[in-house]
This record gives structure tokens, sequence and C-alpha cells, in this order.
């Protein structure tokens, strides 16, 4: 139970497109996606659960999070404005420089 992803290629084109679906209630809701890829970021970025936002709220924490930068490692969003990585590549990056470390 939760919320899937429905994605494929709009009409029939080769233009990606994918929407939030209700697992429980099988509908689909809120604004098409680029790319699958892009509604699961968003599922992840999320705090809540995206059923429980009205569709205003909902179309509005997509523009927020369409407007974070994006990790210049991996290309994911990143949490903060400010920030150069995505929180995980930062954590990789450090967690390398630990090991680098340790082998010196
Ligand atoms: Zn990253």
């Amino acid at each position: 139970m939760g919320v899937h992803i429905l994605s494929g290629e709009l009409n029939g084109s080769t233009t990606e497109a994918a929407c939030l679906v209700d697992s429980v209630t099988g509908v689909a809701f809120g604004p098409v996606f680029d790319t699958h890829d892009g509604a699961q970021a968003f599922l992840e970025w999320l705090p809540g659960d995206a059923r429980a936002l009205s569709p205003g709220d909902l179309a509005q924490q997509i523009a927020e999070w369409a407007a974070l930068p994006t990790c210049s490692d991996c290309e994911d969003k990143v949490s903060a404005v400010s920030a150069k990585r995505c929180d995980r590549c930062a954590d990789n990056r450090h967690r390398d420089a630990e090991i680098a470390r340790s082998l010196r």
C-alpha cells in the first residue's frame, strides 16, 4: 500500500511521462512528471504521503522540489539551495575520504 508510479510514453511517442497512483484506490492523481525517475525522486524528497495533500498543495510541493538545484555528482535534487551535492553523495564523499585516510 502506498503511492505507485505509472510511467510510459506520452501519446505513444518517445516522450516519457509518469504520474502518481494511489495503490489502494487505483486512482492516478497530481501533475504529470517528465520521467519515472523524476516522480520517484519527488516521492523520496517529499517528507509525507503525497495522497494526504490537496491537489493545490501537491502541485506547490512539486514546484518547490523542481526548483531545487541538482547534485553535482548524481544530478539528484539537493536538499538545500546552498548545497552542491545531495546528502547521499556528500555522505559517500565523506566516507571515501575517511577510508582514504585510514589506508594511509
Ligand atoms: Zn548526488
